[in-house]
């Protein structure tokens, strides 16, 4: 493939090489107490640095300075607990390197096939489900582009190519271009979805040029970000959105349910207003995938649910997302039942 190669970086890209990599900066610009980070041992600080820290600014201006418990900071901070070994999280707990079809091609579901295009992401959450994925092997070279579209050339039950990371995203605009213009020529694809947590994280990533190269899409185009908290959305994160609406994406959003983070009805409820403020429709709640390293954010099922039916009594039924578990080997997504629990009408029914 062929490329044009910009000697400057972009704006966009010199923010991402600002990007906060060490917990004691990002403590001393929240005016926090170095107490609160300790790796501990050595073999805490090898995990440490396979998936450092990294947060932008804009993020980080998000924040509410001198609170340890702050829902976004809680997200992208590695926390002592992280080394702790826990039962049943795993390194690959969705079975992904199992359904790795080649070219980094990812199909567990019929009709969409799951493009891993780079390892890289502009934020590292703590509790990402492919923190310990082994990208290098994976994630998609240049060359690997041509193979895939090849692939997806070659099969007509592909309706959904659905743009993943890592972070899509991460890609320079010439290479998303090339893709863009790849997957337009192949005609029995009629969705292009991109999975990306930029417009959210680093909302400056959503310039002129990225809206030029998604012009490139012949297809119709979802985008599925990624926030957790109404705290992550505002005039920068909103702006940002309305570009890509602009330029007819449907917008979507995927969260993930963790605790300390959006565990409480009115954090799911504040979040879900903040979403369709900001011209995007709630699409999954995502229960945690047992990751080594994230069970301090885990919330019960029976919890997950009932928090779901207390929004679901709050919110116009296309405002609540659908609680999903992602199981290896199911045919699909698990949606677990919201619980509609009454406790006026429970009661009524012991009495009688
Ligand atoms: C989640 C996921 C999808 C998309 O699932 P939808 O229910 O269509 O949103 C596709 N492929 C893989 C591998 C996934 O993990
Ligand atoms: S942006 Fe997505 S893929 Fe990247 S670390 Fe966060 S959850 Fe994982």
């Amino acid at each position: 493939m062929s490329e044009t190669k910009h000697n400057q970086p972009t704006r966009w890209q010199q923010e991402l090489s600002r990007a906060l990599t060490l917990p004691e900066d990002l403590l001393t610009a929240l005016h926090l107490d170095h107490g609160q980070y300790n790796p501990g041992s050595t073999e805490s600080n090898d995990q440490i640095s396979s998936f450092p820290m990294r947060v932008p600014d804009s993020f980080v201006a998000r924040m509410r300075p001198g609170d340890p418990d702050d829902p976004l900071l809680r997200q992208v901070f590695p926390s002592p607990e992280e080394f702790l070994d826990t039962e049943g999280y795993v390194d690959d707990p969705v079975g992904d390197t199992a359904s790795v079809r080649g070219a980094g091609i990812l199909q567990k579901y019929e009709g969409r096939a799951l493009l891993m295009l780079t390892g890289a992401c502009a934020v590292h959450c703590r509790y990402c489900f492919r923190r310990n994925f082994p990208y290098s092997q994976h994630a998609m070279k240049s060359r690997d582009i041509d193979k895939a579209v090849h692939l997806l050339n070659e099969d007509p039950s592909i309706s959904e190519v659905i743009l993943s990371g890592g972070d899509p995203l991460s890609l320079t605009d010439d290479r998303l271009g090339y893709l863009f213009t790849r997957l337009s020529a192949i005609s029995h694809l009629r969705r292009v979805r991109i999975h990306t947590r930029h417009p959210i994280v680093l909302p400056g990533r959503v310039d002129s040029r990225l809206i030029d190269s998604l012009k490139q899409i012949r297809q119709s185009l979802i985008i599925v970000v990624h926030a957790n908290h109404a705290n992550e959305i505002n005039a920068e994160v909103k702006d940002a959105l309305s570009e890509l609406a602009d330029h007819s994406a449907l917008l979507l959003n995927q969260s993930v349910l963790l605790k300390g983070v959006n565990d409480s009805v009115a954090a799911l409820v504040d979040l879900c207003e903040s979403l369709f403020d900001a011209g995007v429709l709630p699409y999954y709640i995502h229960q945690l995938d047992p990751v080594r390293g994230a069970a301090h954010f885990k919330v019960a099922d029976s919890t997950a649910q009932r928090l779901i039916g207390e929004v679901s009594k709050k919110l116009p039924g296309y405002l609540v997302p659908r609680l999903v578990r992602e199981q290896s080997g199911a045919p699909a997504k698990l949606w677990l039942t919201p619980s509609l629990h009454n406790s006026t009408l429970h009661n009524m029914t012991h009495v009688t």
